[in-house]
């Protein structure tokens, strides 16, 4: 993977410059760039309006395209131009042979469990991007895998397939409850948020640095929640891997072959893929040096 888009920002300043901590760029925001001028753009039309009320199908159309690139920066999950986005460790990680290995969706009674039996078995670690109300169902296992020296994060709280449309009210109800429902289980806030689907909102930086939250991709993905052959998703995970990734699987929704859950067999051969090349899956805390 190239460092085209890897770690930006606040984040990457503070872990290059071997900050320990987690204070560095949480709770401050400023707009992306693309953000501004988007705001400009919507400011200068409503401007051309007041003064030319027939200047109205121009107004619109610069509008309508302005939300259409919005749109698709927001679907696409590796794309820095909405704001810090965590796709790759730092180099030092990366020196190390670490990758980040994250599970998204869970937690679920019947697969998460077995997926921490396995990474406690091969030594693995990993960040768990939680569903707010599927912690809530499940806080044991919750608290099981904060007890086995994982990450619990932030995943949203229903996770909508209209998360991205939601207004600064809908988004801030989403992280926050979120964030304290994994807080009164576990004991710790989580440090990282990742959109459902990856799908990312223009309002959504704002209330993540409200919240100490800070955002988190992906480099490489399986498309384990619709794929039934492990291999395959074995392939897409590790075509290209490099140290210092992010992989995301699934611990819940997770498509199935014939005996069991897709992602246990994957997660199998991906730990042996990793060993043989001699790289080792981390959380995201663990890898970045932020306290618990
Ligand atoms: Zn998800």
């Amino acid at each position: 993977m190239g460092g085209g888009w890897g770690f930006s920002g606040e984040l990457d300043r503070s872990a290059r410059d071997g900050d320990s901590g987690n204070a560095a760029g949480v709770g401050s925001w400023s707009p992306a760039p693309v953000v501004s001028a988007s705001v400009l753009l919507h400011l200068a039309g409503f401007a051309a309006l007041a003064a030319d009320p027939i200047l109205w199908d121009w107004v619109a159309a610069a509008l309508v395209g302005n939300h259409a690139v919005l749109g698709t920066l927001g679907m696409w999950p590796k794309s820095q131009l909405l704001g810090p986005n965590l796709v790759r460790l730092p180099e030092h990680c990366a020196r190390r042979g670490e990758i980040a290995l994250t599970f998204d969706d869970g937690p679920d009674p019947a697969v998460t469990p077995r997926v921490l039996d396995l990474l406690d078995r091969r030594n693995a670690r990993a960040s768990f991007f939680c569903i707010g109300r599927q912690a809530a169902a499940y806080p044991d296992i919750v608290r099981d895998i904060h007890a086995r020296g994982h990450s619990v994060e932030n995943h949203s709280w229903r996770h909508s397939n209209a998360f991205a449309l939601l207004g600064l009210n809908g988004l801030r109800r989403e992280v926050a409850t979120t964030q304290a429902v994994i807080k009164g289980i576990t004991g710790r806030s989580p440090q990282f948020f990742r959109a459902p689907m990856g799908l990312r909102s223009p309002l959504l930086d704002p209330v993540l640095a409200r919240a100490g939250l800070r955002y988190a991709g992906w480099a490489r993905r399986g498309f384990d929640t619709v794929r039934s052959n492990p291999h395959r998703i074995l392939h897409s995970l590790t075509r290209g891997l490099a140290a210092g990734d992010l992989i995301v699987l699934h611990d819940r929704l997770a498509a199935k072959t014939s005996a069991q859950p897709v992602v246990l067999a994957v997660l199998n051969l991906l730990l042996d893929e990793l060993a043989a090349r001699g790289l080792r899956a981390i959380s995201l805390p663990m890898a970045l040096g932020f306290r618990g």
